[in-house]
């Protein structure tokens, strides 16, 4: 499994990236700032070692929240495909829900409860933390 690649895009077609072998992590965020880049309640991320990853098409748009903190999307329809901080160099985080087959890439954590909607349910079968899974502050 772990050689093979797989396929993801956004809403328009526009970005399409690839990723090879299996996440080094995945999770499924509840912060605040996930849920207003995305529009979603939570956002499900599959991080990458860069070198699992690489743009299929021009490169998206990057919107700096603070500094070191780029979230990348779409120039025409918006779709939040990625994520990226400078903290992390080695890291490329994709939105696991722009990618064509996200049943492979299940989230097995959930982070940043402290920020969830409270009419949000959890996933039964998950462990979940106050804060992140990854060892440093989420934006
Ligand atoms: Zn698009
Ligand atoms: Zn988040």
């Amino acid at each position: 499994m772990s050689g093979d690649s797989a396929e993801g895009g956004c809403l328009c077609g526009a970005i399409r990236y690839r990723v090879t072998g299996d996440p080094v992590a995945a999770t499924l965020c509840h912060c605040g700032s996930c849920r207003r880049a995305s529009g979603g309640t939570n956002v499900a991320w599959a991080v990458f070692d860069k070198s699992q990853f690489e743009w299929l098409s021009a490169g998206p748009k990057a919107y700096s929240s603070s500094p070191g903190i780029d979230w990348l999307s779409c120039p025409i329809c918006g779709s939040l495909v990625g994520y990226r901080r400078a903290s992390r160099p080695d890291h490329m985080d994709i939105t696991t829900s722009t990618l064509d087959d996200p049943d492979r890439y299940p989230p097995t954590v959930e982070i940043w409860l402290e920020q969830k909607i409270g009419w949000e349910t959890l996933h039964p079968d998950l462990p979940n933390r106050q804060q992140s899974s990854l060892n440093d502050a989420q934006a």
